[in-house]
């Protein structure tokens, strides 16, 4: 069988196990589905991807009490916030997570597409292609799954997101699909974990400096994010054909 045949069919695969996860498990509460899925169903074969944004204390906090040595990958895009770091530091030392792992992008492809690093003004795709979505899958390679903060209530993009999805050939678990705004703030506050600093000017989500802004009262959690450019997501939650050239230009 040709390999972009054996590709899809280990795909369709894929997807009809994210479809019976998701009707066997995707009822249960966020703890109950990380439980299962980190010590039962992907056992040594799971990471969490974590961006210690503005909701990332209430994963790592349910992850510490799991399993303090689960990989969580964080993408260095190398133009975070000098908070977000900082921020890192102090939920990993708090949580006592002892597996946290830093994935940079490729040096020789910075060279060669984005030398001056300036890239994020011209073009947000290809940026967020080297700088998060090609690290990325470089950093999953070894695991069939991995765990992300995403909600539904985030943006219309993610209204229909399910607990358990296929993404490819790997499965993303997402416990907190169903949560609310208010469950986020609720479980912080009942663990008392520190809010990321830079919540308190605005940024209900927060990715790279040079592409998010502050967030007005009414507006989606992620209206702050590439905003004015009519992109919502960064890539590493689209699915794009395998071995696809990335040409698209903004
Ligand atoms: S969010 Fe902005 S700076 Fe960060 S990788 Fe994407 S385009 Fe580049």
């Amino acid at each position: 069988m040709a390999d972009a045949a054996l590709r899809k069919s280990a795909e369709e695969c894929t997807s009809e196990r994210a479809a019976a996860l998701e009707a066997q498990y995707g009822h249960l509460s966020a703890e109950e589905v990380l439980k299962i899925a980190i010590t039962e169903v992907f056992e040594g074969q799971i990471a969490l991807v974590s961006s210690f944004g503005a909701d990332s204390s209430v994963m790592l906090n349910m992850i510490s009490d799991i399993a303090p040595d689960l990989p969580v990958v964080f993408l260095d895009t190398g133009k975070h916030f000098g908070e977000t770091r900082r921020y890192g530091k102090v939920l990993e030392e708090k949580l006592g997570l002892t597996n946290v792992q830093t994935v940079l992008p490729d040096a020789d492809r910075l060279a060669e597409l984005d030398k001056g690093g300036f890239l994020f003004s011209t073009n947000h795709d290809l940026c967020c292609h080297i700088r998060k979505t090609e690290p990325l899958e470089r950093a999953l390679e070894p695991f069939a799954a991995s765990i992300t903060g995403r909600k539904r209530f985030q943006n219309s993009a993610r209204d229909r997101l399910p607990v358990f999805e296929a993404d490819g050939t790997r499965i993303k678990v997402n416990p907190l699909a169903s949560w609310s705004f208010e469950d986020l703030v609720d479980y912080r506050e009942q663990h008392d974990l520190p809010a990321h600093p830079l919540v308190e000017q605005g940024f209900l989500s927060i990715g790279c400096m040079p592409c998010t802004s502050p967030v007005e009262p009414g507006e989606d959690q992620r209206a702050g994010r590439w905003r004015g450019t009519g992109k919502t997501e960064c890539g590493i939650h689209i699915k794009t054909p395998k071995g696809e050239t990335f040409i698209r230009r903004d």
